[in-house]
C-alpha cells in the first residue's frame, strides 16, 4: 500500500500540490474552531457544504478514528499584484480544490476505497447555494468546518499559517487515505 501511497504523493507534487503525510491521531479537531463558523463567519448558513449543513464535531471525530493516515495538501500562491484579492481567491480556491479532488479520484483508483477529501475553504463551484447542491459530485466539506485546527496542524509539520497575508495566501485540504 505504501507503494500506492507513493504515486498519490507523486501525483500531488506533479499538480504543484505540497503534500505532507500525517497520522490522523496528529490531527487535532476541535469545538472552538467550529465556534468561529457559528459566530463571525460572514457566509455563516450561505454554502452547503459548511455549518450548519454538515455533521458535527463529535460524529466528525468518530469517522477520523477509523482512519489512520492522511494527506495534508496545500497551495500556495502569492497574491500581492492582484487588485482583487477576494476575486483571485476565489479562482484559487476553486483551482486548488480541483486538483485535489483529482487526488481523491487517483487515491481512489490505487486501492484507498474510502479516500476522502476535505476541501479548502467553502465551495465555490455555483454563485449562490440552492436548498439541495446542485453538483453533488464537488460536495465536500472543508476541515475547519469539523473542527480541525489548521493552524496546529500547520505548526506539526514546522509551518506557521498566517491570514489576511495576501504574500502568502494557502488553500489547505486534506485527504484521507484507508
Ligand atoms: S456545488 Fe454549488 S450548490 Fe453544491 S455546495 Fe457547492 S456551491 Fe453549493
Amino acid at each position: 500500500m505504501d507503494e500506492n501511497q507513493n504515486i498519490v504523493i507523486k501525483k500531488a507534487l506533479e499538480l504543484g500540490l505540497q503534500a505532507y503525510l500525517l497520522e490522523t491521531k496528529d490531527i487535532p479537531v476541535e469545538y472552538r474552531v467550529r465556534l468561529k463558523c457559528i459566530y463571525g463567519c460572514r457566509s455563516y448558513g450561505k454554502r452547503l457544504t459548511c455549518p450548519p449543513y454538515i455533521m458535527g464535531v463529535d460524529e466528525f471525530r468518530k469517522i477520523l478514528a477509523e482512519y489512520n493516515r492522511a494527506l495534508l495538501l496545500i497551495k500556495q500562491e502569492d497574491m500581492s499584484n492582484e487588485t482583487d484579492v477576494l476575486k483571485a481567491w476565489s479562482y484559487f480556491r476553486r483551482e486548488s480544490f480541483h486538483k485535489m479532488l483529482e487526488l481523491e479520484y487517483l487515491a481512489f483508483r490505487q486501492g484507498f476505497t474510502y479516500a476522502h477529501l476535505l476541501r479548502p475553504g467553502a465551495c465555490n463551484e455555483c454563485d449562490t447555494c440552492v436548498e439541495k447542491c446542485i453538483k453533488p459530485e464537488f460536495y465536500r466539506f472543508p476541515p475547519e468546518a469539523v473542527g480541525i485546527n489548521l493552524i496546529n496542524i500547520m505548526k506539526k509539520i514546522g509551518k506557521k499559517l498566517v491570514f489576511c497575508d495576501p504574500s502568502n495566501i494557502k488553500c489547505i485540504g486534506i485527504l484521507l487515505l484507508e
